[in-house]
């Protein structure tokens, strides 16, 4: 076979075994045989001793040429392979993704900051059953068999008739009284459920603040200075507050106690240009009530008073929809 023949068939070959080359052991194959001391170019090399100069002249430089197409396509292969191998290995120059760290639910926060404050106030934190009775959850609190609130359509009942979901945190006050001669002074954070639809402000299931103190010579005027001294340390002292009259009948007076928007009274969507926004209900212990837990109402006096959790936090944080603290969304979470 001719010198030429021979060099087309090994470029042939080199060709179609470069083309397969997909790994670096593969290439590093095709690199010795082709270009080894044992490869078809050196034994083309060794003949060239053997020809005439002028033959030596010509195949001289066709083994030179095949040796540096060989190596020129090698280094390409390398190339490629070095490419393809990086895209399966990380980068580890990106910057790193970081962890997030879980933190607590705006609802708990708003809890605990008022849970402190009622503290340092002189409150101690109550619990009680989420089933109860309805004697603790209506009876008791001068709500009679009557009364609307105790219809189906406002309260969940469980299976039998007296047992029901609390609908307030009120009867941890009951409770509490049954336990504990005066002076009390209590809170009672917890869940509340009530038969209503979920919507922008309304949800079966939700958060009260309850407050009781009951004392000799408690007046209406440390209502308003408790709930005040609460309003401005959670809010700030800007905070303004207003009572007006209204009816609960486990309280007499009763009152809707509000404070002033943050828009400072110039009026606002929050507000819905009042400048005052309602946060819950107030009064003075009424006297049905202490009886009903063996206290006698002309020796012991009391004030009382609820707000809602969820609208504290709406307040607190902005969050225009009550249902934003339920679902979890974690671009809300983050933000708050
Ligand atoms: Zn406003």
């Amino acid at each position: 076979m001719k010198a030429k023949e021979i060099i087309k068939n090994i470029i042939d070959d080199f060709d179609r075994s470069c083309a397969a080359v997909t790994s670096s052991e593969e290439w590093n194959e095709v690199r010795v045989r082709f270009l080894g001391k044992k490869s078809a170019v050196t034994a083309l090399m060794k003949q060239l001793k053997e020809a005439s100069p002028e033959e030596k002249k010509a195949l001289g430089k066709a083994i030179n040429d095949t040796k540096a197409y060989m190596e020129r396509c090698l280094e390409e292969k390398k190339k490629e392979a070095g490419r393809d191998e990086q895209k399966k290995l990380p980068d580890w120059s990106l910057p790193g993704r970081g962890q997030i760290p879980g933190k607590v639910h705006p609802l708990t926060t708003v809890r605990c900051q008022m849970e402190d404050i009622f503290i340092r106030m002189g409150f101690d934190i109550k619990q009680g059953p989420e089933m109860e009775t309805a004697w603790h959850c209506f009876d008791a609190l001068n709500i009679p068999e009557t009364h609307p609130s105790r219809d189906e359509q406002d309260t969940f009942y469980l299976n039998k008739k007296n047992m029901v979901l609390r609908t307030h945190t009120s009867p941890v006050q009951i409770r509490t009284m049954l336990e504990q001669k005066p002076p009390i002074y209590m809170i009672a954070p917890g869940r509340v459920y009530r038969n209503d639809v979920l919507d922008a402000s309304h949800s079966p299931v939700f958060h009260q603040v309850e407050a009781l103190a009951v004392d000799e010579k408690i007046t209406f005027g440390d209502l308003k200075g408790v709930i005040y001294a609460f309003l401005t340390e959670l809010f700030g002292p800007q905070v303004k507050t207003r009572f007006d009259n209204s009816f609960f009948p486990f309280t007499e007076p009763s009152a809707e106690v509000y404070m002033s928007c943050f828009c400072g009274g110039k009026g606002c969507s929050v507000c819905k240009g009042s400048g005052w926004l309602e946060i819950g209900g107030a009064g003075m212990v009424d006297p049905e009530v202490f009886r009903a837990v063996n206290i006698d109402p002309e020796r012991w006096s009391g004030f009382a008073f609820g707000f809602g959790l969820e609208r504290m936090a709406m307040l607190m944080y902005g969050v225009p929809d009550i249902r934003y603290f339920y679902e979890n969304d974690l671009r809300m979470l983050k933000t708050i």
